[in-house]
């Protein structure tokens, strides 16, 4: 829908919402980062393996390397007596050959000796004099790492686009990359608004709130790789509002939290439309409707609702994705309770996630802030549905 009067669209839906902003957002351009700066970045081309994982085929564990063929018959009963002639350990392979009736004490990570195919493990042995062990058990082919099991040299193994999660940082150094190249990081300014918003820490007079947006916001932008200009806050008149919108220049993107709803004080959208330009007002969900996106001075703005539920969902289901560049990912799990659908817009309910199953959070309050805090999931019900226990459900992890 469009308004008649001013001519930007209305009440899109979120999808709509994450494209046009997606669509201000500047392109980062890319850079080169050390590895253990790459937590939280996103990777900008693709990454070979220089080398391959397991670079030699090893063993799992601690134990005797051996011919397979001689260990098939161990038992408890029955062991099997093998001749020691040496050791492999990580970093010092043994450089003999292993033959018929013969093993070399072998520790994790260790090369497989020459001639050996097979590993038991250090609890299936007994001693049986110097040099000599016995078997209890056959040896099992899952203790034995091959040579590029994980990965081999020369083979695309991160892709450009992921982000650069814990364990994908320590793939890359696996890989042999002791930097990577990454998406620069969009400059994020950050203001939040509101006569009532005072500081944490500030004694709380009749009628104030702490600025709990601007704290969420800002560890929420940290967490999708973005550097944060805070802007702080401003109190609600159009003047203020102005005088520290100016302090964002050189920044990507402007997010404001507060200010965009229909109330008397609420000046962020007249402000822009007036000297800026709004691309839309509204968003088809709840928590979180009155989002609005527009642009101040060439710079793109999202402005964020007020209500601290509302502020962070809305930064979640629309803001973040399209900050990342990355679709939202969804689960799909069978609702243990019921959820209410809305007529017009998709609801992004809190649930708590138990035994593969979402459950209804309770409190659903755009209030509420605790219950974020508390909840693992949003349960996403779409337009004009409803979910009943027992039904699949698309939800996303918080
Ligand atoms: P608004 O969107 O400005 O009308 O604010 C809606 C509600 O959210 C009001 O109850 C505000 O007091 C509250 N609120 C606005 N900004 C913040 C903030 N930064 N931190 C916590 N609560 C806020
Ligand atoms: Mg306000």
């Amino acid at each position: 829908m469009t308004s008649a009067r001013t001519g930007f669209p209305m009440h899109v839906s979120v999808q709509e919402a994450r494209d046009m902003l997606a669509a201000l957002l500047p392109d980062p351009g890319t850079g080169t980062v050390p590895l253990a700066q790459a937590r939280g970045r996103t990777l900008a081309a693709d990454l070979a393996a220089r080398v391959s994982h397991p670079s030699a085929t090893e063993s799992a564990l601690d134990g005797i390397a051996a011919q397979e063929a001689d260990t098939l018959t161990a038992t408890a009963a029955a062991p099997v007596r093998l001749r020691v002639v040496g050791e492999s350990r990580a970093g010092v392979p043994f450089t003999g050959q292993v033959g018929p009736g013969e093993c070399v004490r072998i520790y994790t990570g260790a090369p497989l000796p020459t001639g050996a195919d097979a590993i038991c493990p250090v609890e299936q042995l007994t001693e049986d004099g110097p040099g000599a062990v016995l078997l209890a058990r056959p040896a099992s082919p899952a203790d034995v790492r091959q040579e590029g099991g994980d990965f081999r040299a020369g083979e695309v193994v991160l892709r450009a686009g992921q982000p650069l999660t814990p364990p994908r940082v320590a793939l890359a150094a696996a890989l042999g990359h002791a930097e990577v190249p990454v998406r620069r990081r969009l400059r994020v300014a950050l203001l939040s608004t509101g006569d009532e918003v005072i500081e944490p820490g500030r004694p709380l007079l009749p009628g104030q709130v702490y600025d709990s947006n601007r704290y969420g916001l800002h560890a929420m932008l940290e967490d999708c790789g973005c550097e944060v200009l805070s802007l702080g806050h401003a109190p609600d008149s159009p003047e203020a509002l102005q005088d520290a919108l100016a302090g964002a220049g050189g920044a990507d993107v402007l997010l404001t939290s507060g200010g965009v709803s229909m109330g008397k004080y609420d000046f962020m959208r007249d402000l822009l439309l007036e000297r800026g330009r709004v691309a839309f007002w509204k968003v088809r969900m709840r928590p979180g409707g009155p989002a609005l996106l527009g642009g101040w001075n060439g710079l793109p703005v999202f402005g964020l609702p007020g209500n601290p539920v509302s502020s962070l969902v809305v930064f979640h289901v629309i803001v973040r994705p399209a900050l990342m560049g990355q679709p939202v990912q969804t689960l799909r799990l069978r609702a243990a309770t019921p959820f209410r659908g809305l007529p017009d817009k998709t609801a992004f309910w809190r649930g708590l996630l138990r035994d593969g199953e979402v459950h209804d959070y309770g409190k659903q309050g755009s209030g509420v802030l605790r219950s974020l805090s508390d909840a693992n999931a949003l349960v996403v019900v779409p337009e004009g549905g409803a979910v009943q226990a027992g039904e699949d459900v698309d939800v996303l992890l918080l």
